[in-house]
């Protein structure tokens, strides 16, 4: 076990990060403190390290800690805390997956159930370093998890390899397709075969799609995507052009094109494509633009007529990530689970970052010991 608090610190696009040592947060009664075994690099971060859009801007001189889609064990339990959110006993050591943040519980869309949507739910992300808890993302050795924030034990046959997606990924992906009500016997277009994209593969069939097609143009996302249930995929390198691909959606859909469609390429550019793509009374998913400052061309007259419609999810509710841990529990000894990630040491990030900007690498994890 790590006796010191290492967290690898960002500054600006660009820039190299820096691995600095900080305190273990102590645990304040409620919460409990985390020792990360694994944190992946989400395609958020990804789009910080490059400066995409308005995230160009983003410059912090003395370093923030990035990193949320991570998964850990108790090292320590606050006054008060003795069960998961499944009431659950929870003992140090445990396996935990946790929500990233915080919602309040008690805003206006929080009283409306839709905690998804809380505007509190992130002020435990920012803080000064020295400050309690210190280390607040989880490129680090250690993490503080607040009261508020959902956390539920990981069943034994699920692996750190598998469940560390769960937490952002998957639980995003199992949001996204709750709110666009992908049932039985609709047609999905995944854009994007990345870590979202195989798991959307998944929960899509889960959820009874009847035909699933996923578009990418690396081999190994494809192969994935079509072991994670994928039933067409489209490669963009044989595929090039934009009509093409949309003409084949539609070919592989009756002629009629897809009722859902989901972004999670991280690319306003693909999002035209995605609006073409869809069937009269079809829902377009978009999660994968997670930063602001950018725009895409739309025909409002195309999505009045034929009666379709724009939904967005950036982030999920605490039974969106219970039902992550159980899809992965049902499922750890059906799908490629683990071939998910591709592991590097915390003092490689910047090789990591590289590595998953270049689309070598599905989704980096980072591997603390
Ligand atoms: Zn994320
Ligand atoms: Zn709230």
């Amino acid at each position: 076990m790590a006796e010191i608090n290492r967290a690898a610190l960002f500054f600006e696009p660009g820039k190299p990060f820096r691995i600095a040592e900080f305190p273990i947060p102590e645990p304040a009664p409620g919460g409990l403190t985390l020792r990360i075994t694994r944190s992946n690099i989400c395609g958020s971060e990804l789009h910080q390290w490059r400066g995409d859009g308005r995230l160009a801007q983003a410059i912090t001189p003395n370093g923030r800690i990035l990193g949320h889609e991570a998964t850990g064990r108790v090292h320590a339990l606050g006054e008060g805390v003795t069960t998961d959110w499944n009431g659950a006993p929870l003992q140090i050591g445990d396996r935990i997956a946790y929500q990233y943040f915080q919602p309040c519980g008690r805003c206006r869309n929080c009283t409306r159930g839709m905690s998804e949507a809380c505007m509190e739910s992130f002020k435990i992300r920012s803080g000064e370093l020295d400050v309690w808890p210190y280390t607040r993302g989880s490129f680090a050795d250690y993490l503080y998890l607040h009261r508020g924030q959902a956390i539920f034990k990981v069943p034994e046959n699920v692996t750190d390899t598998m469940v560390v997606g769960a937490n952002c990924a998957l639980a995003q992906v199992i949001m996204g397709l709750e709110r666009v009500n992908v049932e039985m016997g609709d047609r999905v277009v995944i854009q994007g075969c990345g870590g979202l994209g195989v798991y959307a593969c998944a929960i899509a069939k889960e959820r009874g799609a009847e035909t699933v097609i996923a578009i990418d143009g690396i081999d190994d996302r494809l192969a994935l995507a079509a072991q994670m249930g994928a039933d067409h995929v489209i490669d963009f390198r044989d595929v090039t052009d934009s009509k093409q691909r949309v003409q084949a959606v539609k070919d592989l859909t009756g002629g009629l094109g897809a009722d859902v469609v989901v972004e999670l390429v991280g690319s306003v550019a693909v999002i035209n494509e995605g609006l073409r793509m869809l069937a009269w009374g079809g829902r377009y998913l978009e999660i994968g633009v997670f930063f602001t400052g950018t725009s895409f061309d739309c025909d409002p007259g195309r999505l009045v007529s034929l009666n379709q419609r724009i939904e967005a999810v950036g982030s999920y509710d605490a039974a969106s990530l219970q039902r992550a841990i159980e899809f992965l529990g049902r499922n750890a000894d059906r799908l490629p689970l683990d071939d998910v990630v591709v592991d590097y040491p915390l003092e490689a990030i910047d090789q990591a970052f590289a590595d998953q900007n270049s689309g070598l690498v599905k989704r980096a994890s980072l591997v603390m010991t």
